[in-house]
């Protein structure tokens, strides 16, 4: 099943739902290697009264990505539309990915993860997609803009950069998101990352 998102996401990254950084020219040779892999719902939590983040392990192998990336996600038996969603955190050691999904009113695949998803659901994700990725070579200050769910690709962006030992500037402002809490704790007392959040965030 391929979604309008599909054929856009593979041009790019729908710049609406955020700005930022400047584009790693590499990642273009890796545009073709993509994977089909499947995922098990490890958690789904609320984070706003209308974003629930989404915690997926791989079942058996799993997808390497840049933070900035995304994913299309459907489910094993393909009756909900493959749509398209930002990876929120940068890779970890048990190799887990986060979502952050927004209901949209009437939306067939974020009503379905919102109303049926449960914990041990098994998912397929595809990719990864997208070009929305910094520059490793860059030291320079950086400021992060994010909207409601936009937050996912800045949040796997902004954990990136704080796990590098680069030491710049990070800011990071979002609205109507939910709260960063995962780049509160020692990252930020680390002085490096400031944080300004405004709108109805909820844990
Ligand atoms: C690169 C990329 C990354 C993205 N990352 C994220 C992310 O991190 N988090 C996130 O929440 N979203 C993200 N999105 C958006 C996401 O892919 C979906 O578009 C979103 O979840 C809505 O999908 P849906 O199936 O719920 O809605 P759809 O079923 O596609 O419906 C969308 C809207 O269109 C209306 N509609 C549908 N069919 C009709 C029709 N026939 N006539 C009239 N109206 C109709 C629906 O009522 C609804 O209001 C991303 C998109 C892209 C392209």
């Amino acid at each position: 099943m391929t979604h309008p998102n599909t054929l856009e996401s593979k041009s790019g990254h729908d710049s609406s739902r955020g700005s930022s950084v400047s584009i790693a020219p590499q990642t273009q040779s890796r545009i073709f290697e993509r994977d089909e892999l499947p995922y098990r719902v490890q958690r789904i939590r609320r984070r706003t009264p209308t974003i629930v983040e989404v915690w997926l392990a791989p079942v058996a192998a799993s997808m390497p990505y840049l933070p900035g990336e995304y994913v299309l996600l459907e489910d094993r038996d393909q009756r909900v539309e493959q749509r398209s969603y930002s990876i929120a955190n940068a890779q970890r050691s048990d190799d887990q990915i986060s979502l952050l999904v927004t209901r949209i009113q009437g939306g067939q695949a974020s009503d379905w993860i919102h109303e049926r998803l449960r914990a041990g659901d098994e998912v397929i994700l595809t990719g990864p997609y997208g070009t929305f990725v910094a520059d490793p070579a860059s030291s320079a200050p950086c400021l992060y803009l994010a909207g409601g769910s936009g937050l996912a690709p800045m949040r796997a962006l902004l954990e990136a950069a704080l796990q590098s030992s680069a030491q710049r500037s990070l800011t990071l402002i979002s609205w109507l998101g939910p709260k960063p809490t995962c780049l509160t704790g020692s990252c930020s007392s680390a002085g490096r990352l400031r944080i300004r959040t405004s709108g109805s965030s909820a844990r």
